[in-house]
């Protein structure tokens, strides 16, 4: 055959109109039939995925679960295990949906209560890895009720849709964390003064979301508008984290507690009771003395704290988890081949700082950036190969950096 006369075995195109033409044994193929045969198969690949989604999912039992979370976070031994529980009996749920049996399995949405920077976003974050299902994060403060200005709630599933590159299916199957879902509390006890934009009508405007609901969501985000094509999404299947840091709300529970009483069976109580860490004590009600609504509590049933990180918790996150700090600061190096290494008391002294800065887990990450930045700005076409960071060097670069200034913010 003269080579102008080859064409495409499937759509009859003649070589020159095509981008390219791959030959088989006994036929061609042209690019555009390469690409839409590429479209079926993983369509296919897309349906009998779905099916076995759950299925899938149901196979990480809850010990499982937590060896994975394990893995990624220090400590939180009990919300660890109360959240393994939780996305099990989420995916059993799922399955079970198929059958027709009267028994009903509620949705297993989970609230975590911890200060900033315990780990609740990596939490939510860990579970979709293990998973492999789309994550959304939201501020819950951005959120107001329709017709304020603000983001609508149902914005919430744009971002999850974005994360499942709008595969309505995956986002279906997926998790939603709310964060800072204490800033919509209901400020002060009378509900009824006046409209309060963020807090009340949000609350109610999440409960649908929550519960398992149809809804139109605008697939570019923002307000509703009314040109824009809707994408419905049902929340159905969706896992919904949420996280808080209710700062306050162990007076709450100290006064709950009765701790304040004096006298003879307050003082036997205080033998028993863990005063520095009264989030363990946390119930429910506890939330709704905050100003969450009953309704919303009722949705977020399983309730869980974390555990304020303590300097050794703190020196373990700089190491420890699979992709602790000092192992990433490990790669970079490695991949401009410096050899670096920090020793004990370098890394001990960075822990100190960041308690006596108050910043937390997020802060170690700043600390060893203000620490590290000279050496990644100089070394990669330096003469130096090697880097052995001491307490000495920790200490002159965090002396010379601003970020001494945040401790006086903080
Ligand atoms: P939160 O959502 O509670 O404010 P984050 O999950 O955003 O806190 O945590 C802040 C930073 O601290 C993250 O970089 C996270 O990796 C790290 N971190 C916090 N707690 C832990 C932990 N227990 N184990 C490992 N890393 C942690």
């Amino acid at each position: 055959m003269a080579k102008e006369e080859l064409e495409c075995s499937f759509c009859g195109r003649k070589k020159p109109e095509t981008n390219l033409l791959i030959a088989g044994l006994d036929a061609h193929i042209c690019d555009r039939c390469i690409e839409q045969a590429h479209g079926i198969v993983a369509e296919e690949a897309m349906h009998s995925n779905n099916s076995n989604l759950t299925e899938e999912l149901m196979l990480k039992k809850p010990r499982v679960i937590k060896k994975f979370l394990d893995e990624y976070i220090i400590g939180q031994d009990y919300s660890k295990k109360i959240i393994s529980v939780a996305v099990y009996n989420h995916y059993k749920r799922l399955l079970q949906k198929d059958t027709d049996d009267d028994v009903e399995i509620e949705k297993s949405n989970i609230i975590i209560v911890g200060e900033t920077g315990t780990g609740k976003t990596l939490m939510a974050k860990t579970i979709a890895r293990m998973l492999n299902v789309p994550l959304a994060i939201v501020d819950a403060t951005v959120l107001t009720e329709a017709g304020y200005v603000g983001e609508d709630v149902e914005s919430i599933l744009t971002r999850l849709l974005q994360a499942a590159d709008y595969n309505v299916e995956k986002a279906q199957h997926g998790i939603v964390f709310i964060d800072e879902i204490d800033k919509i509390a209901r400020k002060g006890d009378n509900p009824s003064i006046t409209r309060d934009v963020s807090g009340e009508g949000v609350q109610q405007a999440l409960l649908k979301l929550l519960e398992g609901t149809v809804v139109n969501v605008p697939p570019k985000g923002g307000r509703k508008h009314p040109d824009q094509k809707f994408i419905e999404v049902n929340t159905e299947n969706i896992l919904f984290i949420a996280g808080g840091a209710f700062s306050g709300i162990e007076r709450k529970i100290s006064k709950r507690l009765n701790l304040q009483a004096v006298g003879f069976s307050a003082s036997m109580k205080e033998d028993v009771i863990d005063r520095e860490n009264l989030l363990k004590y946390i119930i429910p009600k506890d939330l709704k003395d905050f100003g969450l609504i009953p309704e919303i509590i009722g949705r977020l049933p399983v309730l869980t704290y974390m555990n304020p990180l303590d300097e050794a918790t703190l020196r373990a996150i700089l190491t420890e988890p699979k992709n602790a700090i000092i192992k990433q600061y490990n790669k970079l190096f490695e991949m401009d081949d410096i050899k670096f290494t920090i020793n004990e008391e370098a890394l001990d002294y960075i822990v100190e700082k960041a308690v006596e800065y108050k910043l937390g887990a997020r802060g170690l990450r700043s600390l060893c950036e203000a620490v590290l930045t000279d050496a990644m700005f100089e070394m990669p076409d330096g003469e130096e190969k090697s880097l052995e960071v001491t307490k000495d060097y920790v200490e002159a670069k965090l002396n010379k950096s601003t970020i001494k200034k945040l401790k006086a913010v903080s």
